[in-house]
C-alpha cells in the first residue's frame, strides 16, 4: 500500500513525500480510509505507531473541502508536549495549503494564544484546562467545530481531565466527526468513547514486540551516575559483546572515550564519523578488537549483527519502536540476549509503554555495593500490566525481588559476525 491510494489533495501528498513517508503505517492504512469517508473512529494505538498522521492527514483533507477561518477541528491532548508535537505534525502535513493550527495550554501567557486565535485558525490543539479558561472568557468559539479528536484518552483520565472534557463537549456541535485514540481501554474511557462517538469503526494496532529470546532488565540510576554504573556492570557482568545506545552523537563519542581510558575495548558509531571511520569501527567490533560499541539510533540503523550478547540503553529510547529495534540487535539467530535499560527519574512514561508492549514488568537489577545516586525514579511503572510475557524473567535468580550480579568469569570477548549496511548521514 502507498499514500497514493488515499487520493489526497496534491499539496498534502507532496507534504507526505517531503516527510519521507514511503508507505502508510498499519494504523494509517486502517484508519485513513474510514476517516476520509467521515466515519467516527476509536483507535487503540500508542505513540510511535504513526497515529498522529493517521488523524491529521484525513482531517486536513476534509477541512480543505469546506469554508475556512473558523475553528473547525479541535484536538484535545493531556500534555502540552503532545499538543506541540501534534501542532508540529500539522505544520509538516498541511504543506502549502492555507490551513492553520495553534496550540492552547496552560503555564504560558494567554496573550500570544489570543493573538493567534484572533488572526483565525482552522484547528486548535488544546489541553483541557486552558481551553476551558478561553471558553469561559469568551475568547474561543467552538460552535463551528466539525471534527473532534481526543488523543491519549487514557492519559487524560489518569490526569483527572474527564470532568473538563465533559464540559468542553457541551460547547461543540453534536453533529461532527469524532475520534478517540487511546493506548489502553479502561472502563471509564470506553464509556467516554461511547458518549462521544457515533457508530465508530475500531482500529487496533500493537507495537511490534521484542523477540522472546531477549530478557529485559531495568537499572534505576541518577543521570550523573550512568557512566559509573555502566563501568560497574561491564566489570561485574559477563558481557561478551555489548552495544550501548546513547541519545546523541556527542555522548556516544564521549562515552566510548571514557570507556577506552578506563581500559575497556570500546569504540563509537555515530553520525559525525566519515564512512571510512565507520567501517573501521564496525570492522573492529566484528573482529573482536572492540567488544563494546557505543552508538546512536540512526547510526546503528541497518546494522545486522549476530552474536551481540548485550544491549545497554544508556539513554532510554524515545519510542517503543526504537526500543524494539535497539534490543533486537541481541537475541538473534536463536541465541539468548540481555537488554539493560538505565532508567532515570524522567523516564517513567516510556518505560511504562515498553512494559505494556512486553506484556510484563521488567526486572529491576542492581550492582552489589554500587551507589546509583539520589534522584532515582520512585516507582518503576504506575500501571499494572496485563499478562506475563515469556521473556522477562527467563532463567533469572532473584534476591529480595531484585537480581544482583555474580562475580565475573574471565572470558575472551566473543566476536560478533555481521552482514551490515551502515546508515549514512544522520543527526544522531
Ligand atoms: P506518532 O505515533 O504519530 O508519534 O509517530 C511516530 C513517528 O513516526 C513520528 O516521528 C512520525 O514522523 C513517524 N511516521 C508517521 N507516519 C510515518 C510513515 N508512514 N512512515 C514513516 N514514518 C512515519
Amino acid at each position: 500500500m502507498n499514500f497514493k491510494q488515499f487520493n489526497l489533495d496534491p499539496a498534502l501528498a507532496a507534504a507526505v513525500e517531503r516527510c519521507g513517508y514511503q508507505a502508510p503505517t498499519p494504523i494509517q492504512a486502517q484508519a485513513i480510509p474510514h476517516l476520509l469517508r467521515g466515519s467516527d473512529l476509536l483507535g487503540l494505538a500508542q505513540t510511535g505507531t504513526g497515529k498522529t498522521a493517521a488523524f491529521v492527514l484525513p482531517t486536513l483533507q476534509r477541512l480543505l473541502a469546506g469554508q475556512q477561518k473558523a475553528i473547525r477541528c479541535l484536538i484535545l491532548t493531556p500534555t502540552r508536549e503532545l499538543a506541540e508535537q501534534i501542532h508540529e505534525n500539522i505544520g509538516q502535513m498541511r504543506g502549502s495549503t492555507v490551513l492553520r493550527s495553534c496550540t492552547v495550554y496552560g503555564g504560558v501567557s494567554k496573550h500570544a494564544q489570543l493573538k493567534k486565535l484572533e488572526r483565525g485558525v482552522d484547528m486548535v490543539v488544546a489541553c483541557p484546562g486552558r481551553l476551558l479558561d478561553h471558553i469561559n472568557s469568551g475568547s474561543i468559539d467552538l460552535s463551528r467545530v466539525e471534527i473532534l479528536i481526543l488523543d491519549e484518552a487514557d492519559q487524560m483520565f489518569d490526569k483527572g481531565f474527564l470532568p473538563d472534557i465533559r464540559r468542553i463537549l457541551k460547547r461543540v456541535p453534536a453533529r461532527r466527526q469524532s475520534m478517540v485514540f487511546s493506548a489502553t481501554m479502561p472502563a471509564e474511557i470506553r464509556r467516554l468513547a461511547e458518549n462521544i462517538l457515533t457508530d465508530p469503526t475500531t482500529v487496533q494496532v500493537d507495537h511490534e514486540k521484542p523477540a522472546a529470546t531477549i530478557s529485559h532488565a531495568l537499572f534505576k540510576v541518577a543521570q550523573k551516575r550512568k557512566t559509573a554504573l555502566l563501568q560497574a556492570i561491564l566489570q561485574e557482568k559477563d558481557m561478551e559483546t555489548t552495544l550501548v545506545f546513547t541519545r546523541t552523537k556527542y555522548k556516544a563519542k564521549n562515552l566510548a572515550r571514557i570507556l577506552q581510558k578506563a581500559g575497556f575495548k570500546a569504540t563509537s558509531l555515530q553520525g559525525n564519523l566519515s564512512q571510512n571511520q565507520r567501517k573501521l569501527a564496525m570492522d573492529g567490533f566484528k573482529s573482536g578488537k572492540f567488544n563494546i560499541l557505543v552508538a546512536t539510533d540512526i547510526a546503528a540503523r541497518g546494522i545486522d549483527v549476530t552474536g551481540i550478547s548485550h544491549v545497554v540503553n544508556y539513554d532510554v529510547p524515545d519510542t517503543v519502536e526504537a526500543y524494539t529495534h535497539r534490543t533486537g540487535r541481541t537475541g538473534r539467530a536463536e541465541r539468548n540476549g540481555q537488554a539493560f535499560t538505565f532508567m532515570t527519574a524522567d523516564d517513567g512514561r516510556i518505560i511504562q509503554i515498553v512494559e505494556r508492549t512486553l506484556g510484563c514488568r521488567m526486572e529491576h537489577e542492581t550492582v552489589a555495593d554500587f551507589d546509583c545516586g539520589s534522584d532515582l525514579p520512585a516507582q518503576p511503572a504506575a500501571r499494572p500490566t496485563r499478562r506475563k510475557g515469556p521473556s522477562a524473567n527467563a532463567g533469572k535468580r532473584r534476591t529480595n525481588g531484585q537480581r544482583q550480579y555474580k562475580q565475573k568469569k574471565s572470558r575472551r570477548p566473543r566476536a560478533a559476525s555481521f552482514d551490515f549496511g551502515v546508515a549514512s548521514a544522520s543527526n544522531r
